[in-house]
């Protein structure tokens, strides 16, 4: 488990003790000092993502999480974002009582919450998931975000921080 702070692969565990259906650590990083928790828990059962070239994988919860951290890097996001969203994926996965999901299905999942929570992290992470071809097929995805955050304007970091007093402005003037 990397340091949320500094990503130093290396921590120790200060204390450890049973929480429900997971352990849970209170750790300290070896580089930064920083102190952060983690959940150590049990699969349920074996699950396997499909691959597109059809490879079997066996779900990984750590590997989810890393993707995601990857698109929300430096984003201004609460702590504890990203793990609520891994956990409510790996919930409605389990939920769903299969043993084998497609990758395009968990992918699609995490679009669909990553689009309602940060519009860089959506396109930072669309970008590798959906192989854009080209910037033609990158911009096209901007402007479908920017035409959907023109008709609706509440609650959604501005794409462009250029455009933000601009776009800002005319909320405001919306909302009057
Ligand atoms: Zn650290």
């Amino acid at each position: 488990m990397d340091c949320p702070y500094c990503s130093y692969p290396h921590s120790r565990v200060i204390d450890s003790r049973d929480a429900n259906d997971s352990i849970r650590r209170r750790r300290q990083c070896l580089s930064c000092g920083a102190r952060f928790t983690t959940y150590e828990r049990l699969q349920p059962a074996n699950l396997f993502v499909i691959k597109k070239d059809r490879r079997r994988e066996e779900f990984s919860r750590d590997k989810l999480l890393s993707g995601i951290r990857k698109a929300c890097e430096k984003r201004p996001l609460p702590t504890g974002t990203m793990d609520k969203l891994v956990d409510d994926i790996e919930a409605e996965l389990y939920h769903l009582g299969k043993q084998e999901i497609l990758s395009t299905v968990v992918g699609d999942m995490v679009m669909e919450r990553l689009k309602r929570l940060d519009y860089i992290a959506y396109i930072r992470f669309a970008s590798v998931y959906r192989e854009f071809a080209d910037i033609t097929d990158l911009k096209q995805e901007v402007d479908t975000l920017l035409s959907a955050e023109a008709s609706q304007p509440a609650g959604q970091l501005s794409l462009l921080p250029n455009e933000q007093p601009r776009l800002a402005k005319s909320h405001r003037r919306r909302r009057k």
